[in-house]
């Protein structure tokens, strides 16, 4: 565990898919980490992470930006519209655009802003109830309607269901992608990246396996 191995893990899953590392991102998933841990992080050199709450990243990331130069936060986690604006201006990259109302706000404060965070579209491959993103047939059409709004969409994104088989989601997600024209696959976590970069994987979002476990927020 830890970032060393992680990278060295990265790297050995690339040259067994025949990639190029410099084509996987690796997003260190620092939500609900200890601050300590996310420094050390940081002093290891690294510069991208992610976070799955807006306000959670907006009471962390700032001060860290002002030490830590070159740093890229990814909004991970649902985004509320009402809190669009604050993710514009935080986020390099938001992963999570799953709904017409939400791609409608990003345009129109796109154009505000005059900038706008790369974006990933949210799939909902387990089609599951409780779980955010656009189903996979309806994945077409709103890739269609976001591209109509100019929106800079890199690529799409999915969680598999904790009990099924991953590889079988990711190869969902990159048909999807492919037949849409579009590049980037933020996919895997810490128990199957490794299967996700062999699925083509662009952006790996990894977590506990890099910082440990994470302490509930609310425990005790
Ligand atoms: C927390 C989280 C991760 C990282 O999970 P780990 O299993 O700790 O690697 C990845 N993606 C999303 C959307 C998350 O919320």
């Amino acid at each position: 565990m830890g970032l060393s191995d992680i990278q060295a893990r990265v790297a050995k899953a690339c040259t067994k898919a025949g990639r190029d590392v410099a084509d996987v991102q690796l997003i260190a998933v620092s939500k609900v980490q200890p601050i300590e841990r996310v420094e050390h992080v940081l002093d290891e050199g690294h510069r991208l992470f992610g976070e799955n709450r807006v306000q959670e990243a907006a009471g962390k990331w700032p001060a860290l930006m002002e030490r830590y130069s070159g740093v890229d936060v990814h909004l991970i986690g649902p985004l509320q519209s009402n809190k669009a604006r604050q993710a514009m201006e935080l986020f390099s990259a938001i992963h999570s655009l799953d709904r017409p109302k939400l791609a409608q706000t990003l345009a129109r404060l796109a154009q505000e802003l005059g900038h706008c965070p790369d974006l990933f579209i949210q799939v909902n491959t387990g089609e599951e109830e409780q779980k955010a993103g656009v189903r996979p047939a309806e994945a077409d059409a709103f890739i269609t309607e976001c591209k109509g709004l100019d929106l800079p969409i890199k690529g799409l994104m999915c969680i598999p269901p904790a009990e099924e088989t991953p590889s079988l989601h990711f190869a969902l997600l990159r048909k999807i992608a492919e037949r849409n024209g579009l590049s980037g696959l933020s996919m895997g976590m810490s128990g199957d990246f490794e299967q996700a970069i062999a699925l083509g994987a662009t952006h790996i979002r990894v977590g506990s396996a890099i910082f440990g476990a994470r302490v509930p927020p609310h425990a005790g």
